[in-house]
């Protein structure tokens, strides 16, 4: 008889980029909150962004990006440093990369307060952003707005997914009236719909979609968007909802791990005094939990500890007195409750 080992179970292994100026200041939260909530969990710290450059004089290191794409997820604090603004080699760099070679195509933006609970789905790796562009003989300069119908079907199916364990609305936004590549997307997420029987679909012009945020955002439920709609539009949803100082966001594709991380950006001008807000390192880390691996339950604790203590220990970017320790002190008091 063949004796095997017995098998360890696999760990689940989060990439943590702690990044630039706040960067590591709002990691440090995140990885304090996940030992407490979730310590089956491995986290790694790896160099990303400024402080990678500055060691390797790369932004994303291969053995970064080794280690992002043999884990299960990958969270994210901001990266970004004024020493490199001039520099041919900059953080951001890195980032863009990043998504890239992860393939995340799938940006969710959520917004929530009050009675208004949105979730936008942009798409993140197509559109004008990604077009040809150049400049003419003439010196006229373009960038073109390209979509192929198969990264419209593959983001429509993923909106149709989150709308169904959601409220079952979802609204696409184009503007088919004027665009060749939005009558496209329109034609292919009515496509889709016929595998979503249950999920009740509409489509908005773009120009009447930012109204009706602004006016009336608690109608919707789920948005799906092409890239340069969704980024107008998130933060048209995050600046009604609290700000962008407030707002997470995931990045997920088919295969392999997703990218977790706030909007905001590093905040020079105030790294190193402990005055920085985690809520929407904190958010993002939600985010993972729910949408990267799977655990809903930890998401819902933490989304909820972190809204009682942006009640009890606000910091001062909310007006409040309290620091980043603080903040994190009165999560670990909510979660424990
Ligand atoms: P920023 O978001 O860093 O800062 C804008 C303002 O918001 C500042 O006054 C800052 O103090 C405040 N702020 C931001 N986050 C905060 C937090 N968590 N708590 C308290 N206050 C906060 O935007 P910026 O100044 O335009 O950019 C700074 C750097 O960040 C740049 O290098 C930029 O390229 C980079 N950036 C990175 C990302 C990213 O990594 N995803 C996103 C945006 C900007």
């Amino acid at each position: 008889m063949s004796r095997s080992e017995p098998q360890l179970p696999e760990r689940t292994r989060v990439a943590c980029l702690p990044g630039d100026c706040i960067g590591p200041e709002v990691m440090a939260v995140a990885t304090r909150i996940l030992r407490e909530l979730a310590p089956d969990l491995e986290l790694e710290d790896h160099l990303f962004g400024g402080v990678a450059i500055r060691a390797t004089g790369d932004s994303l290191p291969d053995e970064t990006l080794e280690a992002c794409r043999s884990s299960d997820a990958v969270l994210k604090a901001p990266v970004g440093d004024p020493e490199f603004d001039a520099a041919d080699v900059r953080p951001e760099q890195g980032m863009l990369r990043l998504r890239a070679e992860l393939d995340v195509y799938a940006n969710l933006r959520p917004a929530r307060k009050g009675p208004v609970d949105i979730l936008i789905v942009r798409e993140l790796v197509g559109g004008l952003y990604f077009g040809a562009r150049g400049v003419r003989d003439d010196g006229t300069v373009f960038d073109t707005c390209e979509y192929h119908p198969s990264q419209v079907e593959r983001i429509a199916r993923r909106a149709f997914a989150l709308a169904r364990a959601r409220r079952g609305k979802l609204t696409s936004v184009d503007k088919a009236n004027v665009l060749e590549t939005s009558r496209m997307w329109r034609r292919v997420v009515h496509e889709v719909a016929t595998d979503y029987p249950d999920v009740e679909v509409e489509d908005m012009l773009v120009d009447n979609a930012a109204m009706q945020l602004a006016s009336s955002p608690e109608q919707f439920d789920v948005i799906v968007t092409e890239n340069m709609f969704g980024d107008i539009l998130s933060d048209l949803a995050a600046a009604m909802t609290g700000g962008l100082g407030l707002a997470p966001s995931a990045s997920l594709g088919d295969i392999g791990p997703g990218i977790f991380e706030p909007v905001h950006g590093s905040a020079p001008d105030i790294a190193g005094r402990g005055v920085a807000n985690p809520a929407a390192m904190l958010r993002s880390t939600a985010l993972m939990l729910e949408h990267g691996l799977g655990r809903e339950g930890e998401a819902r604790s933490l989304e909820g500890a972190v809204e009682s203590a942006l009640r009890d220990a606000p910091t001062p970017d909310l007006g409040g007195r309290a620091s980043t320790s603080e903040f994190a002190d009165a999560v670990v008091e909510a979660l424990a409750r």
